[in-house]
């Protein structure tokens, strides 16, 4: 465990914070988990159940690491439960309004010596922090989906993060076995910067008939040995957010290189954001995935 920090809170119960979750409890944290709702903070710790039962059960993890974890992680009933925390991840909606408002709710109620992070994809950290009442003590903490597999964090400093902020960040992440590469604070960081374009031209491809759903996605697979299609990918990542990062990447770069493709808003627009509402390039409410194109 890193110094001086015990109480992990994390805003957003959705794809990614359980995720967050699991990961940070194994490591002895005690996790907080908050949502709009209670309810919807229960759902995240069941889900955070659920992945560590499984790394249990495949042998990655003990069974007292397991029980030990999940005793760890509790559902926050309202904001104020974020109140004795020393960091917190805010891992809610890709989107700048959103963010801004947790930040007006829970900035309040955080002790001033609490660090503040958000796992946002793309959104810059000067900005966000600049919404926030403690620039010098935010920072990005940009964790990869999902949580308890991928081995990566970018770490992302804004202009004011202050270098206790950073170290203590640091030492944080190095606390939970993931590996930290630093990116400046530009666009998307790093490894959205690359992936995302990848993915918006292969929805180009699809939306100009060079290659259906399956083609595409075999063709990434076995002639460019990624271990998921690109579309599939997408609906992993969720559609919504995928548009959200095109959208900074177009704002912030302003090169229609990084044009969003008018298929993906599309399936935004419909409601189709992939996995988490159970269809976007593949249909997913049977036994397996349909493509939907
Ligand atoms: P998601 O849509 O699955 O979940 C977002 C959650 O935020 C929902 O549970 C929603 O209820 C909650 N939320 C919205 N407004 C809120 C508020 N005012 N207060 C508290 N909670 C609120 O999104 P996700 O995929 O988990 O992404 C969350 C963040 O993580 C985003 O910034 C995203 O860019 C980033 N991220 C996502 C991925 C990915 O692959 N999905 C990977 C890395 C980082």
């Amino acid at each position: 465990m890193a110094d001086e920090m015990r109480k992990i809170g994390i805003v957003g119960a959705g794809q990614m914070g359980p995720g967050i979750a699991h990961v940070v409890a194994l490591s002895g944290y005690d996790v907080t988990l908050y949502d709009l709702t209670p309810d919807r903070a229960v759902r995240g710790v069941e889900k955070a159940v659920l992945t560590l039962d499984r790394q249990a059960a495949s042998g990655k993890i003990t069974e007292t690491e397991k029980t030990d974890a999940i005793g760890r992680i509790r559902a926050a009933q309202t904001v104020s439960d974020l109140s004795d925390m020393d960091l917190v991840v805010e891992a809610a909606t890709e989107d700048e309004t959103v963010k801004r408002k947790i930040y007006a709710t829970v900035c309040p109620v955080l002790k001033p010596s609490a660090i503040l992070s958000t796992n946002t994809s793309s959104i810059s950290i000067t900005r966000l922090a600049s919404a926030t009442d403690r620039p010098d003590r935010f920072i990005g903490i940009h964790f990869m989906n999902p949580v308890p597999v991928m081995k990566l964090v970018e770490l992302v400093r804004g202009i004011a993060t202050g270098d206790p902020t950073f170290e203590t960040s640091k030492a944080f992440v190095a606390s939970l076995d993931k590996t930290v590469t630093v990116s400046e604070d530009f666009p998307a960081f790093i490894v959205n910067r690359i992936l995302l374009p990848m993915i918006n031209e292969a929805i180009y491809t699809l939306y100009e008939g060079v290659g259906s759903v399956e083609s595409i996605d075999m063709a990434m697979r076995l002639g460019a040995n990624h271990p998921m299609g690109p579309l599939q990918l997408a609906d992993f990542i969720g559609l919504d957010t995928c548009l959200s990062i095109m959208q900074v990447l177009h704002d912030g770069l302003a090169d229609s290189k990084y044009r969003p493709c008018p298929l993906l808003v599309k399936y935004v627009e419909a409601g189709w954001l992939g996995r988490k509402t159970q269809r976007g390039f593949y249909d997913y409410r049977g036994e397996t995935p349909v493509p939907t194109r």
